[in-house]
């Protein structure tokens, strides 16, 4: 009898310990190993291999584009946004578009993943000059379009804006930019036709105010967010900023990614 009371006291606390381990732990985002709850979405080795964008001693970032630079460029300015000025102002980039953070993303646009959105929104914020949230009138997330959006269920983009809206404390009107056209995917066209596939498929009402945020997911060639760009500055927007969770450099392969 006092045995069968043991096994099943040894039992009950199996049930308590796993059910308290489920509360207390969660799973990495990237490898999928056990994490503490109060850890953030990815375990210590994730955390040190993601592809973070950083300036260096010997490199600084295009401001319009994110390509790496020589560090003494006094206009902050790459060779190619010299000679052809892109629509946006400023682009700020968290990490480059590679393994892991290319599978996490892909990953974050099918499945709703609130903590996740919030998690990105927070190395966003983090990712910014102070001079970046000064002044600004609207943060806007880049939209889907409608068909699209009853396919997925919700628009990645518009989740991590809303979480940065709510840590800055800035307006992220809806609705403010729409997909009018459903357009090719950006990812399976050559560079030179991206921007006409996207002529017409977008639509900008106010009020916007003067200084916009873009919020997207991944940049690649930009063309995406310059389009948007060009449409809100024809409605009196002075300046830009693309704020984006990761980007492919020039020198990697955009074609092979799946965004815009
Ligand atoms: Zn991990
Ligand atoms: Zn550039």
């Amino acid at each position: 009898m006092g045995l069968r009371l043991f096994e099943q006291l040894k039992q009950c606390i199996a049930a308590v310990s796993a059910s308290l381990k489920r509360t207390i732990e969660h799973s990495c985002a990237i490898c999928g190993i056990s994490i503490d709850i109060t850890q953030p979405r990815l375990c210590d080795a994730c955390l040190k291999v993601l592809p973070r964008v950083r300036s260096n001693q010997l490199q600084q970032l295009c401001l319009c584009c994110s390509e790496p630079i020589a560090a003494q460029t006094e206009h902050g300015r790459c060779g190619r946004c010299l000679r052809s000025p892109p629509a946006i102002d400023r682009l700020y980039s968290v990490y480059y578009y590679r393994a892991p953070i290319d599978r996490w993303i892909t990953q974050f646009k099918f499945h709703q993943d609130l903590p996740l959105a919030k998690w990105f929104a927070e190395q966003l914020v983090q990712n910014l000059l102070p001079s970046a949230t000064q002044n600004i009138d609207s943060l806007l997330a880049v939209p889907l379009h409608p068909a699209r959006l009853r396919q997925r269920g919700f628009n990645q983009s518009e989740l991590i804006a809303k979480q940065v809206a709510k840590m800055l404390a800035l307006p992220a009107p809806r609705g403010r930019i729409q997909r009018i056209r459903a357009t090719a995917a950006q990812s399976s066209l050559p560079r030179q036709r991206r921007r006409s596939n996207l002529r017409g498929a977008f639509k900008v009402q106010g009020p916007l105010g003067n200084h916009v945020v873009l919020i997207d997911d991944v940049y690649t060639t930009g063309s995406t967010v310059n389009e948007i760009a060009r449409h809100l500055k024809r409605h009196g927007v002075q300046t830009v900023q693309a704020w984006v969770i990761a980007h492919a450099t020039r020198k990697e392969s955009p074609e092979a990614s799946g965004s815009t």
